[in-house]
């Protein structure tokens, strides 16, 4: 027997996709990933006190909130299988979906929650550094005290880099946007923001060559992509916004996407280009990002699987 919905990705998306499909007898059954973002749980798995999530006064651990989540779509009958999709036949009904372990199950509707993974410098004192004054997300962990009245910088040149930058100057006594041309990515009206704040200073054609710290990060060691020339910038935080890869490479081009390789939606809606199956959280969003909104998505992408699944039968 066809399972009735499967779900793909354990971050908030698909564990909320899990709690409605189990509240309305679905039994939607979770493949958690693994090794596409890192770790079962998603993005938050990998981030400190999470102090925007609705519900949570004091704001909550990261991967704390991830557990409770898992526990709570458990607690109403979703199954949870601790593996990486590695392949998906949406070319047949019911559909195929294939695990790392060989494990082959069918599912009427599918929802597709795998999530995004931030890309990253690839410097071994940034994976020594990480967490201790380097993160991904401004949001989620520029108010921290670490970074209060103290200079930041943000890696990167995109809308991302830009937004990050001017919510920093909320938290920190300056920001640098460390781009490594001398033209910024980001829309006109973005680029118009970084360059006429007061706090925000850009300093062009540079790249971080290494984080340099003790136990948290203290300086960024630049190198200058013109000249070559080697600086140093005392700074207590680094932000890295250098794009997003959304976790899609299992799909094959099965699905329609963006020239970014996010999973195109349809307006105010999660179903994609392939009739049952939907998409929820950052695998379809590369404006929002954030635990609640995906929470939103994955909530819409279940309401959306039971009432199509409810029209098929
Ligand atoms: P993005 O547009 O791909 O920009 C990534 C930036 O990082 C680029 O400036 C790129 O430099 C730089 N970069 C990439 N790899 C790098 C490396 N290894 N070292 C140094 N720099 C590196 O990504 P994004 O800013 O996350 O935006 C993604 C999408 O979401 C875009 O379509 C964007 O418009 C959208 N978005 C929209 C909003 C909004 O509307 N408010 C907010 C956020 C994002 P180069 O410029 O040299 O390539």
């Amino acid at each position: 027997m066809p399972q009735n919905v499967i779900i793909i990705g354990s971050g908030p998306a698909g564990l909320t996709a899990a709690i409605y499909t189990a509240r309305a007898n679905l039994a939607p059954v979770v493949f958690e990933g693994f090794q596409m973002g890192g770790m079962p749980g998603g993005q938050l798995m990998t981030t400190g006190l999470v102090e925007n999530y609705p519900g949570f006064k004091d704001g909550i651990d990261g991967q704390q909130l991830m557990a409770e989540m898992k526990e709570q779509a458990a607690r109403f009958g979703a199954e949870m299988i601790m593996e990486d999709v590695v392949e998906v036949d949406l070319g047949r009904r019911p559909f195929v979906v294939r695990s790392m372990s060989g494990r082959t199950k069918e599912a009427e509707a599918l929802i597709i929650a795998t999530g995004a993974v931030a890309r990253r410098l690839p410097l071994d004192t940034e994976k020594s550094l990480w967490g201790k004054g380097i993160s991904a997300c401004a949001v989620c962990d520029g108010a921290l005290p670490i970074f209060r009245n103290k200079p930041l910088a943000v890696v990167g040149g995109g809308d991302s880099a830009v937004e990050e930058a001017v919510h920093l100057t909320q938290f920190g006594s300056r920001v640098y946007m460390i781009h490594r041309r001398d033209e910024l990515r980001a829309s006109k009206i973005m680029q118009k923001r970084a360059m006429e704040h007061p706090k925000i200073e850009i300093l062009w054609n540079k790249v971080v060559e290494e984080f340099l710290g003790d136990a948290v990060l203290q300086k960024l060691k630049l190198k200058d992509t013109q000249s070559g020339e080697i600086s140093e910038l005392e700074v207590s935080g680094a932000f890295e916004a250098i794009g997003h890869v959304p976790n899609t490479a299992f799909l094959k081009g099965q699905l329609a996407t963006t020239e970014n390789g996010y999973l195109i939606t349809q307006a105010d809606s999660t179903v994609t280009s392939v009739e049952g199956v939907f998409a929820a959280g950052d695998v379809q969003d590369a404006k929002f990002r954030q635990a609640v909104t995906a929470a939103g998505t994955g909530c819409m992408a279940a309401i959306e699987a039971e009432r199509w699944l409810a029209e098929q039968s």
